[in-house]
């Protein structure tokens, strides 16, 4: 059987009574949109993170959109993330009419070299984005003070980060607002498509449920700005519900396909994630990096073993984001990785069987170069 980065077939067999469980329990309700295992998740996600306010949506994209939007950013402002992230996090930012603005990343983490950041500030800034990418956040001291110092709103994409900590604080509690993704691979994952936006701030969390119900704030009536159909569904929620009890158990269980692999491949030439200082990792993907690294996972194939790249290409170096103006060269420490990084198989549910499947030939591959 070919073998993928990530594959929730193991994890579905462990946990099928209580998932079929909740898919019979939302339909037999009465309620498939907005009832009350969505209010039930929403109140338990803000809890696990000790906020006031979750609202819940139908993908990560969207909790970005809503989030920028929930704090008022729009056409003609400028938000700063990075290149080396999901296209979807620069997508958002299009979405809102804004302008993304990257600063390069760190060579040793991936993540917002933080230090470019206050030079990429300009009058248009309206915001700072930073992405907790791979499962680590990134080094928030001197992102909240240069937001600070120039007035500027947080929103944290945080789709790969469920549950990482930076010096005790869980991400997504560092900014304005936190968006996160359930996309099936998240490290809390639903069972098809869904997000959520966190704040502590009333207003925000308003602006939040308007939008993402038509904008309306009375029965069928927009009284401000027109929103969005962005809801997350019932039978989602209440599996998330469900995997938010096991959440921790989850973790611990990334932690030790980490932990196996940095042990089983310490002695290789592979460059493996870096943790940065204070930070918890969550692993939502294990990221190596070697200079040859297509012709690594071209004879992985052979053993029936499919690797990934996140990301082959940075976003700047998309055809479709051409119009942002960053020519080849503007990001070398972005593009300079992009040419190495892959990603092992990593999830909770992955056996100790397979995961020494994959150390053995990817150990025969990397002896063989
Ligand atoms: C997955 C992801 C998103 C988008 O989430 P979707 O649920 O797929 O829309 C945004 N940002 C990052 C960093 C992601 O990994």
């Amino acid at each position: 059987m070919t073998m993928y980065v990530w594959d929730y077939r193991q994890e579905y067999e462990r946990e099928r009574e209580d998932i079929l469980d909740a898919v019979d329990s939302v339909f037999r309700s009465g309620q498939l949109i907005l009832g009350d295992s969505v209010r039930s998740f929403e109140r338990e996600y803000a809890a696990y993170h000790g906020v006031e306010g979750c609202v819940s949506c139908d993908n990560g994209t969207n909790a970005l959109v809503l989030g920028l939007r929930a704090l008022g950013v729009g056409p003609g402002d400028e938000v700063i993330t990075v290149s080396n992230t999901a296209a979807p996090t620069v997508i958002a930012i299009d979405q809102v009419g804004a302008t993304p603005v990257f600063v390069d990343v760190c060579p040793r983490t991936y993540l917002m070299d933080t230090d470019r950041l206050a030079d990429a500030v300009t009058e248009r800034t309206a915001c700072i984005l930073p992405v907790h990418l791979y499962g680590q956040c990134v080094d928030m001291a001197t992102v909240e003070e240069v937001a600070r110092e120039h007035g500027l709103p947080i929103l944290e994409d945080c789709a790969q980060a469920h549950g990482a900590r930076h010096h005790g604080r869980l991400a997504g509690t560092m900014g304005k607002a936190a968006a996160f993704s359930f996309y099936p691979t998240k490290v809390l994952g639903a069972y098809g498509d869904g997000g959520a936006t966190i704040t502590s701030d009333p207003e925000v969390e308003a602006n939040l449920r308007r939008l993402r119900y038509y904008g309306m704030e009375k029965e069928y009536y927009v009284v401000s700005t027109p929103g969005h159909n962005s809801r997350l569904d019932e039978v989602h929620a209440e599996i998330l519900r469900r995997k938010l009890r096991r959440f921790d158990d989850y973790l611990a269980a990334r932690r030790r396909v980490a932990a196996r692999y940095a042990e089983a491949l310490s002695g290789t030439d592979l460059v493996l994630p870096e943790i940065a200082e204070g930070n918890d990792h969550v692993y939502y993907v294990y990221v190596v990096r070697h200079p040859r690294r297509d012709e690594i996972i071209e004879r992985m194939k052979s053993y029936d073993i499919v690797l990934n790249v996140s990301y082959r290409w940075p976003v700047h170096t998309m055809s479709g984001f051409a119009h942002l103006g960053y020519g080849a060269g503007s990001l070398p420490n972005t593009e300079a990785l992009a040419d190495q990084i892959f990603s092992l198989p990593m999830y909770a549910s992955l056996s100790e069987d397979l995961q020494d499947k994959v150390i053995s030939a990817l150990t025969e591959v990397l002896a063989s170069l």
